[in-house]
């Protein structure tokens, strides 16, 4: 599988102030000689460093709209998300059909996908009572998450596809259907609340690959619909959702529309690796399905959006006022609905080629971590000691990075010439 991160640094506006080091949840980040680098391989596209960074120095990556003009025909795929930018939006069409005149050809809601996607997650789970508690797959994060550290869990995901695959293999073929054109000529672009989005277009976990062929920041096309929205009697009737679908964006929206009381919906990456802990320690094991959103509030706290998480979830709910509880979609294709590969566990933190070359590693790595302080002060530019002795061991640092350990070499050495 290709490798990609979606969280950039621009060494510029790095500071080497060690923020970042302390947030990051699987201490993918390191700082040397003043600059942040990431440990590609321990990234799980969270964005927490991009929020936590007071320098703005850690930048998301996704792809300008520009990418448009690649295509003959292009598919906007708005995530639910993007609705709850607007103030008092009663209407998903306005939106949708300013997105028309920002130039898509056509628009294929995520949230249609979403309901799709519940529909099948529904049956999925009372048809398989042995796999329960299920955990949603629709954020990237999440499954990179318990890709790398929950290996146990990993049986746990439900194995169904993101609302935005789903809708991009149907905005596909209903592109193909109408223009007759070849599929390499349509442009598939997903407007995106996060920049995990961008990861999972690009190397993406349970399918072969993604129908997706560029995503775009909601931030970035937000100022170009606001001109452009407006009640009008001209407006197509696009709208293909309801309030099961658009409920996606926020944390507990995906849960609710199971229809099921016996699920727990968390939100936010550290609390996201408490529930993963407890349902390890099988704590929590009697749910029957597990929502999680490395985002805070769900994806409306996604870095791609402009809003506020807690104003953009009190929007949703004020659309949701005017909408059915969903419309009426086509299930049958389960071949675009499920994924199609098996999800593995990456061994990204494993130290050691076998057992024995472990053991011994672990060993070395205890022993040295017992040389520094201990106050996982952050100078070395590791989160943490134990994250220095690691990085030592595995041939990614000096021992004398630690500023006490170099103190009292040079103490040591002084005397010796004395
Ligand atoms: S938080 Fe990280 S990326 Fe931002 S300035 Fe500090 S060290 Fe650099
Ligand atoms: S995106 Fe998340 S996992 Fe990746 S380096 Fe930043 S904080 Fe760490």
């Amino acid at each position: 599988m290709a490798k990609f991160n979606s969280v950039r640094l621009d060494p510029d506006k790095c500071m080497g102030c060690i923020n970042c080091i302390k947030r990051c949840p699987t201490q993918a980040i390191r700082v040397r000689e003043r600059k942040a680098y990431i440990i590609s391989d321990f990234c799980i596209d969270c964005g927490e460093c991009i929020r936590i960074c007071p320098h703005h120095a850690k930048l998301p990556v996704y792809d300008p709209l520009s990418v448009m003009a690649n295509y003959e025909y292009t598919v906007a795929l708005p995530a639910p998300t993007l609705y709850a930018q607007f103030n008092n939006l009663e209407d998903t069409d306005i939106v949708l059909n300013a997105l028309l005149k920002v130039g898509f050809d056509d628009v294929y809601e995520v949230s249609a996908g979403a309901e799709i996607v519940s529909e099948v997650s529904r049956k999925y789970i009372v048809s398989h009572p042995e796999g329960r508690p299920f955990i949603s797959t629709a954020c990237p994060s999440v499954v990179r998450l318990v890709r790398v550290r929950f290996p146990n869990l990993i049986e746990h995901l439900l194995p169904i596809s993101s609302p935005m695959d789903v809708a991009a293999i149907f905005a596909r073929r209903r592109a193909m259907e109408k223009t007759g054109l070849p599929a390499d000529k349509i442009g598939i672009i997903f407007i995106s609340p996060c920049p995990a989005k961008m990861t999972s277009v690009k190397a993406p976990i349970g399918i072969g690959r993604s129908e997706v062929d560029a995503v775009v920041a909601i931030k970035e096309i937000y100022p170009m619909l606001l001109p452009l929205m407006s009640d009008s009697k001209e407006n197509q009737d696009i709208a293909d959702s309801g309030k099961i679908g658009i409920s996606w964006s926020k944390s507990g929206g995906e849960a609710s529309g199971l229809l099921n009381d016996n699920y727990l919906a968390a939100d936010g990456i550290e609390n996201v690796i408490q529930v993963l802990d407890d349902l390890e320690d099988e704590k929590i094991s009697q749910l029957d399905f597990i929502e999680l959103n490395a985002c805070p509030g769900g994806c409306v706290g996604g870095t791609l959006t402009v809003e506020n998480p807690y104003v953009a979830r009190a929007k949703i709910n004020h659309l949701r006022k005017y909408m059915p509880v969903s419309k009426g979609h086509d299930t049958s294709d389960t071949n675009a609905i499920f994924i199609d590969r098996e999800i593995d566990y990456l061994p990204v933190f494993r130290i050691g080629e076998d057992m024995k070359d472990s053991i011994q590693k672990m060993a070395a790595i205890d022993a040295l971590q017992k040389r520094f302080p201990g106050l996982d002060c952050g100078a070395c530019g590791a989160p943490t000691c134990r994250a220095l002795a690691e990085d030592v061991i595995m041939g990614r640092a000096d021992e004398n990075d630690c500023i006490h350990l170099l103190k009292g070499y040079i103490s040591k050495l002084s005397k010796q010439y004395q």
